[in-house]
């Protein structure tokens, strides 16, 4: 689908991880009419607002990337909010879209979203086949009921909603805040603390036996944006590398790109979450997409990304 670069394209969280990326990425492509708002101009937990701001702006495409996420710490710290504020944010941009016939718009999932003990690589049609993990369980009940809006609403009204399951994602503006972030920007501030400090070990938590996959974040605006241009508006699609890595694999990974040198100890006090979660990335590759930054490659940009905001992210 040919897509006219002053299209008017709104990114929901555009502060964020993905809002962020999207903007860069929709910039560099041309994309000329990009809206955002922060959240003190619009406050997407009232109904009456979004309206609002729909009906003035009335946007063609959206990117519903604002929401409320955290690694596995703060999700299981702050349950009320993880589900409350998700459920509300999605129920009110994605109803507020219908209203002013929005022709595209594609919601950010997770992989939370699969059942705990489901097969791996993970596939779409595992979808709602089986219990969830529980240290993440109300974030991913919203994320499914964002799913199921997407869904119905394309069913029964007719509408282009996509929506997308991202692996863990990293890259800039990531949280960097130890309790509250994912594991890998944790590690990325950990060993570089642990280099300046000259530590003699750094502390991973849990077993570091999970597995998990990782995409840096440029690549899922990327998979997002082809979704849109390819004219792409239904079903769910997972969006990954492709391969995972263990925990400790990981920490020793971002070690050697941080240049910490010392010992690496993993505190089994702390949870493990899911034992793995790779994402089977075949619908993405039938359709001509693929990852294109390496995990290596990828912690490199987030770590030179990290040490030019260094004071900005250690001070908050
Ligand atoms: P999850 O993928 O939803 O489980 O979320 P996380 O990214 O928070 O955690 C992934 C895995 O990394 C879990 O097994 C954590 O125990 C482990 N992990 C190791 N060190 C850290 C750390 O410093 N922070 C976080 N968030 N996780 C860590």
């Amino acid at each position: 689908m040919q897509i006219n670069k002053k299209s008017k394209i709104y990114v929901a969280g555009h502060r964020g991880l993905v809002g962020s990326a999207l903007v860069r990425q929709l910039e560099g492509l041309g994309y000329s009419n990009i809206i955002c708002r922060t959240r003190k101009e619009l406050d997407l937990l009232n109904q009456a607002a979004t309206n609002n701001f729909f009906n003035i702006e009335k946007p063609e495409y959206v990117f519903l990337a604002a929401a409320k996420v955290g690694g596995i710490m703060a999700n299981s710290t702050y349950p009320a909010e993880f589900i409350y504020e998700n459920l509300q944010v999605q129920t009110n941009v994605i109803q507020a879209a219908y209203q002013v016939n929005v022709k595209w718009l594609c919601f950010l999932g997770s992989s939370c979203i699969y059942p705990r003990d489901c097969p791996q690589p993970i596939m779409e049609e595992y979808f709602l086949s089986g219990p969830l993990e529980k240290s993440n369980e109300p974030y991913a009940v919203a994320k499914i009921a964002g799913i199921e809006l997407c869904n119905s609403f394309n069913q029964g009204l007719g509408t282009n909603y996509v929506s997308v399951m991202p692996t863990n994602l990293y890259g800039p503006n990531d949280s960097y805040n130890l309790e509250e972030s994912h594991v890998l920007p944790a590690l990325i501030r950990k060993a570089h603390e642990a280099k300046l400090r000259g530590d003699h070990e750094m502390v991973v938590w849990g077993s570091g036996e999970p597995f998990r996959e990782f995409l840096y974040v440029d690549d899922m605006a990327d998979a997002c944006i082809f979704l849109m241009e390819k004219g792409i508006g239904r079903g769910m699609f997972n969006i990954g590398l492709g391969e995972d890595i263990s925990i400790g694999q990981l920490a020793h990974l971002v070690a050697e790109i941080v240049e910490f040198k010392g010992a690496i100890v993993f505190d089994r006090t702390k949870p493990d979450g899911t034992p793995r979660k790779l994402l089977d990335v075949s619908r993405m590759s039938e359709l001509g997409w693929k990852a294109k930054t390496s995990l290596a490659d990828g912690i490199a940009l987030a770590y030179a990304d990290f040490l030019r905001n260094e004071n900005a992210i250690l001070s908050s």
